[in-house]
């Protein structure tokens, strides 16, 4: 594939010759399920079948973990030359850049990402992952410190052996990638269960690694449901470490897999109810309600950190909303997410739709006022579509304002002090992230500090880059994501005491 499609219909006519490549990717084959199962994969856009793909089970598991396990055992990919596998992670960084038209259409068809979301934020993402997490390899150390003179006392740094990688559907390969590249950076071998709502690209990705020259059983692929095939990998006893991004309720069923296991490590990226902070004294209003609008209608509102508290001072809360609602209509209007000007697209799924309608209905019920939005969209009755919607008189006891809606929702609160702002952000079962607006910066640094949040902005939301460790306080999980402290996750010590006497 080369070029890149600049209007709907040559995307359109991309996807009709795309290859979609559908098996289990285990021991460097593309394979089929054991006894043959298949999903679809439907496109949240339409209702159409993009694919059936292979379903993989608690059997297809045990084959991908006993190939990683050798692929561990006899260390072609742990013993490799440090530099060789460097190579290889730059390769592969450099085919997904190659391919990412057609790595981003497989986003899209899969869980209704807008094309250019996905082209030009999750796979320069992906690719610079790839990049960062491979450069780091040769630059890894562990140390020698002081002790008795008749002694030497180094410890070293080793990779775990079989990682276990459950990802979720909201940014496919970027979570994945989040996952992967630190623990084959650090020399483990891998088995990723992508979610079956959007495991296509996943697949590719793994087939990509093996075109880089990665060997097989290095990195392997299970599609397959979470209650199946995600189970099977958290129980897996030669599983070293789980590393997982979705639900909370999910993270918290993986703690007890592995109580249940070989108490393998469970790192985990879960849900948020992310606070965003907006003082009187901010330094622009409408460039702050922009920031909130983008920060809560990104990819629909399917985001772990969507700003999707606003908590507004109140005496700018009436400036602020009427800002919001026309930062709202002028950017997110909902589109055919084939289309490189639309910024809003589908749900990732029917079932989605509904909890999020759901939890609209909810808000209302709860004496919430609905300021905009909040209904599928009835030009597009086959896509599983809900219209951007603001909620503002929510009290911090509603359940509107305290559960992740995951979703195109968000809820305006109002305070009067920096102290009950801060209250109210900390008031929360979640801690992934928070921002503060203010002109002021000693009052920045207070909040900062005082916020839980395992990210925090300042007259920003969102921005970042790779060194940035990404993860929540309390329930958000109890991990980091990216940054040279993802990858010391991926790795443990050892202590060797050598006598010289
Ligand atoms: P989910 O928890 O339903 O599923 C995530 C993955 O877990 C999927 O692959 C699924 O198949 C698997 N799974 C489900 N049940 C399982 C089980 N019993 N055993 C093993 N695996 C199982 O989450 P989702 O709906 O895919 O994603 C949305 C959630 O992800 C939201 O809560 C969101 O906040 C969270 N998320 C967090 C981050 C972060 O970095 N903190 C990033 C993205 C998404």
């Amino acid at each position: 594939m080369s070029g890149i499609p600049s209007d709907l219909a040559g995307w359109q006519a991309r996807a009709a010759e795309l290859r979609i490549d559908t098996g289990l990717v285990i021991d460097g084959a593309l394979v089929p399920a054991f006894g043959g199962a298949v999903h679809p994969v439907i496109n949240p856009a339409d209702g159409s079948t993009v694919a059936q793909v292979s379903c993989g089970g608690a059997a297809d598991i045990d084959r991908a973990v006993a190939a990683a396990r050798a692929a561990w055992q006899d260390g072609r990919w742990r013993h490799m030359y440090p530099r060789d596998r460097m190579a290889i992670m730059r390769r592969w960084a450099d085919l997904v850049e190659e391919h990412s038209a057609e790595l981003a259409l497989l986003e899209t068809l899969s869980m209704g990402k807008p094309i250019t979301d996905a082209l030009t934020i999750d796979l320069p993402e992906v690719v610079v992952t790839l990049r960062y997490f491979g450069e780091a390899i040769d630059k890894l150390h562990g140390s020698v410190s002081t002790s008795a003179h008749d002694a030497v006392h180094q410890v070293a740094r080793e990779p775990l052996g079989v990682v276990g990688a459950i990802s979720p559907w909201n940014y496919p390969l970027l979570m994945a990638a989040w996952k992967i590249a630190p623990a084959l950076a650090a020399g483990n071998c891998v088995v990723l269960k992508p979610s079956e709502l959007a495991p296509l690209s996943s697949i590719r990705l793994a087939l990509l690694f093996l075109e880089a020259g990665g060997p097989p059983g290095v990195f392997n692929v299970v599609n397959g449901t979470g209650i199946d095939a995600g189970q099977a990998l958290a129980l897996h006893p030669d599983v070293a470490k789980i590393s997982f991004t979705g639900s909370t309720n999910v993270g918290k069923q993986l703690l007890v897999y592995a109580g249940q296991s070989n108490m393998k490590r469970v790192a985990l990226e879960t849900g948020g109810k992310s606070p965003q902070i907006f003082m009187p004294d901010l330094p622009d209003l409408d460039r702050a309600a922009e920031h909130a609008v983008r920060g809560i209608f990104d990819n629909a509102g399917q985001v772990c950190n969507a700003g999707s508290r606003l908590l507004v001072h109140a005496d700018i809360a009436e400036a602020f909303t009427a800002a919001f609602k026309q930062k709202a209509a002028e950017l997110y209007q909902p589109g055919n997410p084939l289309d490189p000007a639309t910024t809003l697209g589908p749900l990732v799924s029917r079932a989605q739709q509904d909890k999020v309608l759901h939890w609209v209905k909810t808000g209302t019920t709860e004496g919430a006022r609905l300021e905009m939005g909040g209904t599928p969209d009835p030009a597009r009755p086959d896509g599983a579509y809900v219209l951007p919607a603001l909620f503002t008189g929510v009290t911090p006891q509603m359940a509107i304002g305290r559960e992740e809606v995951f979703g195109p929702v968000v809820s305006l609160l109002t305070f009067t002090s920096e102290d009950e702002a801060i209250r109210i952000a900390n008031d929360s079962i979640y801690g992934l992230a928070a921002s503060v607006w203010t002109a002021d910066l000693a009052r920045a640094h207070r909040v900062v500090k005082a916020l839980e949040a395992g990210v925090v902005w300042v007259n920003c939301f969102g921005d970042g880059d790779m060194n940035q460790p990404f993860g929540g306080f309390k329930q958000s999980g109890n991990t980091r994501d990216k940054s040279l402290e993802s990858l010391a996750g991926y790795m443990q010590s050892k202590s060797a005491w050598i006598s010289l006497g």
